[in-house]
């Protein structure tokens, strides 16, 4: 992001003696002529408009405005001695500057009626046109796009408490049965009914894939399709592809009795992103071998020009006969697969859903 410049507006000041709103370049209260005291702040005008003239311009730019030791009279930052008092101003304090005071004041100016004579003015106005009592400020305008208010946290209703209770018991009952019946468990004896096994190498091959990136990032023997213009990345610098977009301006206090007009910008770099094909090896096809002994082996197959072989998976099942019913056992281990002759006695502890959690040589 970088902030921009738009240029300068005139702040104001309000009078903390005789409430008397004042134009930010005035260093007195042009009412009742005290001091604008160091802790009121500037405020933006009813509008903001930019500073045209030479006089305002300079002011603006000069930097924050001195406070006078020993009266605290507002002073230009370029003064030495106190327009009021004489004083030296090298102790003086200068205006804090820099706080952000507000989004920018556009569209139509709001009406305030003088409480005097009850002529209309527009709120820019400090005095009134017709009898040159101080006018009032005006109720700040509501933001335009003033994001919805946050909808208050809406209260749970007792009978929702209640039926959400429910719910959580009920949940709660569900997992502690589960719980039970995993740990219940039952210890036969087993006799093994079966054998099988499944092993299955993958075969690994060049075809063309579908890929898409950014133009430059694409292998060069690929076959590029179709591109579209995206946005690629957000960027504080111009390119020859960019485009520049701005957050809302807002003041910045200057401490002189202006503010500057700022917005905080950034470009959109926009590049082509694009289909593509390219040649990859990837999984072709699978090769298997199955059985129903205990002497399992991995498939062999004759590879092709660029073929390889992929993964290997391995699967071995044994069938246990228990008391009549059969159950059956799952492992990836080849060694553990060996033990089970068929025919041979087991000792197995079964659970409560009828998977066999431990096996042991029959005793
Ligand atoms: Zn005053
Ligand atoms: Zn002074
Ligand atoms: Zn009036």
């Amino acid at each position: 992001m970088t902030k921009e410049s738009l240029g300068h507006v005139e702040l104001e000041w309000t009078c903390p003696f005789c409430n008397t709103r004042n134009r930010g370049r005035n260093k007195v209260c042009a009412n009742c002529g005290a001091a604008q005291p160091k802790d009121v702040q500037f405020e933006q005008a009813a509008k903001d408009e930019l500073v045209t003239d030479a006089e305002g311009l300079e002011l603006a730019k000069a930097g924050p405005d001195i406070h006078c030791p020993f009266c605290g009279t507002r002073n230009p930052a370029t003064a030495k001695k106190c327009s009021r008092c004489g004083g030296d101003l090298t102790e003086g304090e200068r205006r804090e500057s820099g706080q952000v005071l507000g989004a920018q004041q556009t569209g139509p100016v709001a009406q305030v009626a003088c409480e005097y004579c009850g002529t209309k003015n527009p709120a820019t106005n400090v005095k009134c046109t017709n009898c040159g009592s101080p006018l009032a400020k005006a109720p700040r305008p509501k933001p335009a796009a003033a994001p919805a208010a946050a909808a208050a946290p809406s209260r749970m209703s007792p009978v929702m408490l209640i039926v959400g209770g429910i719910i959580l018991l009920v949940i709660c009952g569900a997992i502690a049965f589960f719980v039970a019946r995993g740990f219940q468990t039952e210890t036969n004896v087993a006799r093994v009914s079966d054998v099988t096994w499944r092993r299955s190498i993958v075969v690994l091959g060049l075809a063309p894939v579908e890929r898409s990136a950014w133009a430059d990032e694409i292998p060069g023997d690929a076959d590029v399709g179709f591109c579209s213009e995206r946005e690629r990345e957000r960027s504080p610098f111009p390119t020859d592809r960019s485009e520049e977009v701005c957050g809302t301006p807002y003041v910045e206090d200057e401490g002189t009795g202006f503010g500057e007009l700022v917005q905080d910008c950034e470009y959109i770099v926009y590049d082509d992103y694009c289909e593509y094909t390219t040649i990859e090896l990837m999984p072709i096809g699978t090769i298997d071998e199955s059985g129903s002994d205990l002497n399992p082996f991995w498939p062999q197959t004759r590879l092709e020009q660029d073929q390889q072989l992929g993964e290997r998976r391995e699967v071995y099942q044994i069938t246990f006969d228990v008391d009549g019913e059969t159950v059956a056992y799952e492992t990836t281990n080849a060694s553990e697969f060996a033990r089970f002759a068929p025919g041979s006695a087991w000792q197995v502890e079964i659970n409560g859903f009828g998977d066999i959690v431990n096996i042991e040589p029959a005793r």
